[in-house]
C-alpha cells in the first residue's frame, strides 16, 4: 500500500487529482495549505508527497526546505506553474525529486510518480521503508526501534533523535540541527532538555554491549558512528 500527501490548494483541482490517484490504487490524503503539509508530513506516514509550490500563507517552497531542513528525505514531487524555469529550478535546489508543470497530463503526473517511488524504494531496500544500519533498524511508521533484535523502547522524542542521527551517521550534528529536528520553533526546551534525551537514548541504546553508538563532540554536538 502506498500512502501519499497531496498538498493543492485548488479544492477543485485537488479533489479531481485525488480521485484519480486513489483510482489507480494509491491511498491519498490532502492538504490544502502549508502548514497542513508540515503536519501531515511530520507524521511519517506517507511514501511521496506531490506538493503544489504555490500555496497561501506557508508556500511549497518553504515546506520543502524545512523538511529537508530537518533531515527528511521522503520523495516529493513538486508541481510548478506554467513557464517558471525560476520556480523548477527553486523545487529542484530546495530538494524536489521531480516536477510536473501546470497543466499537466495526469498520466505524466502518475509515470513521475511511479519512477520516483521506484527510485526511492530501490535506495531504502529494507521491507515497508524500515531504516536499517550495522545492527540498529528503525521503524519510522511506528517509531519503534531495535538494536541486534532488542526493541529499545523510545519515547517518540527519543525515536525522532535516533532517525535523524540514523539519517546522518557518520556526520557531526551539531546541537542547534538537532534542536531544530526535535522541537517546534515556537516550542523552547529547557536548556539542558537535549542532554537528557540523549543521555536517555544512549542509554537505552547501549544498554548491555560494550559498544558505543552515540559520540559527543564538545562544544559542537553529536554524532553516531555504526560498525558495519
Ligand atoms: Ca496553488
Amino acid at each position: 500500500m502506498t500512502r501519499l500527501l497531496l498538498v493543492e490548494d485548488e479544492l477543485a483541482l485537488a479533489r479531481a487529482m485525488a480521485v484519480g490517484l486513489r483510482d489507480v490504487g494509491y491511498v491519498v490524503d490532502e492538504a490544502h495549505d502549508g502548514e497542513e503539509a508540515l503536519a501531515g508530513a511530520r507524521s511519517g506516514l506517507y511514501d511521496a508527497i506531490v506538493l503544489d509550490l504555490r500555496l497561501p500563507g506557508v508556500s511549497g517552497l518553504e515546506v520543502l526546505r524545512a523538511l529537508r531542513e530537518r533531515g527528511d528525505r521522503i520523495p516529493v514531487l513538486v508541481v510548478t506553474a506554467c513557464d517558471t524555469t525560476q520556480e523548477v529550478v527553486a523545487g529542484l535546489d530546495a530538494g524536489a525529486d521531480d516536477y510536473v508543470t501546470k497543466p499537466f497530463a495526469f498520466a505524466e503526473l502518475l509515470a513521475r510518480l511511479r519512477a520516483l517511488l521506484r527510485r526511492s524504494a530501490a535506495s531504502n531496500p529494507g521491507a515497508e521503508g524500515r531504516l536499517r544500519t550495522g545492527d540498529l533498524e528503525l521503524d519510522p511508521t511506528q517509531l519503534r526501534a531495535w538494536r541486534d533484535g532488542r526493541e529499545l523502547g523510545l519515547s517518540n522524542l527519543e525515536y525522532r533523535l535516533l532517525e535523524h542521527l540514523v539519517r546522518h551517521a557518520g556526520r557531526v550534528q551539531s546541537r542547534d540541527r538537532l534542536a531544530a529536528a526535535l522541537w517546534e520553533t515556537d516550542a523552547t526546551p529547557e536548556s539542558n532538555a537535549l542532554e537528557v534525551h540523549v543521555s536517555s537514548l544512549r542509554r537505552k541504546l547501549d544498554r548491555g554491549t560494550a559498544t558505543r553508538m552515540i559520540h559527543t563532540r564538545r562544544g559542537v554536538g553529536y554524532l553516531l558512528e555504526v560498525a558495519e
